[in-house]
């Protein structure tokens, strides 16, 4: 008897006698040779935006690491635990991906909690907390602008959470000497759940702007 719940089991099922099935040569092959995507993700938890669901990717084509907020933190060989970081080393230094997107989403809940930095904790550990003061100091400067409505703040953070992080990027050595020699490009990218826009960042500008789709 498994202890998986029946949701996942029936899912499963699907897959087997669905897209495994029309995909069992992809996953053979993928299986004898190894992964060779050319793009890493870096998204959010949130079950709602999904990277392998919103490109349409099949096995094998995107490197996904998901976190709270989709944040990078710095460069910071401390000795410490650092699983974004461990993911950014193998892609960029292993897998030698030509691109990585730092993909946002509207609503998100780790921003939510970064414009409210004075809530009570979900636990003792406060990890999101910790985790969400890396992007502190504009998460201080959008909750002082009295001129936006909740809303834009809470859009206007999570636009700005993905240039930081993108500018972390950078910190990292191997990024910043890949991306001078362009072997390596930086994008931004935030998806809007309810309407399903993504909307990708200007990397001359900054600003998120709808790609032209034709
Ligand atoms: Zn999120």
């Amino acid at each position: 008897m498994s202890n998986l719940p029946d949701q996942l089991l029936a899912g499963y099922r699907n897959f087997m006698g669905g897209r495994y099935i029309s995909e069992s040569g992809r996953y053979r092959e993928l299986a004898r040779e190894g992964q060779t995507p050319e793009t890493m993700v870096i998204a959010c938890c949130d079950s709602r935006a999904a990277p392998e669901a919103i490109f349409d990717a099949g096995p094998g084509e995107l490197f996904v690491v998901r976190n709270v907020a989709n944040l990078v933190p710095p460069y910071a060989p401390d000795g410490e635990y650092h699983s974004t970081s461990a993911a950014l080393e193998f892609a960029v230094q292993s897998l030698k991906v030509k691109h990585i997107v730092v993909m946002g989403h509207g609503r998100c809940g780790g921003i939510k909690a970064a414009l409210a930095p004075d809530a009570e904790p979900l636990s003792p550990g406060d990890f999101i907390g910790k985790w969400m003061s890396l992007v502190a100091p504009a998460a201080d400067a959008v909750s002082g602008n009295t001129m936006m409505t909740a809303g834009e703040r809470q859009t206007a953070l999570e636009r700005i959470s993905i240039r930081y992080s993108i500018a972390n990027l950078r910190t990292f050595p191997c990024v910043k000497i890949l991306e001078s020699k362009e072997r390596l490009s930086l994008h931004g990218a935030w998806f809007d759940i309810s309407t399903g826009e993504l909307w990708v960042m200007n990397r001359e500008t900054g600003d998120f702007e709808r790609p032209d789709l034709d």
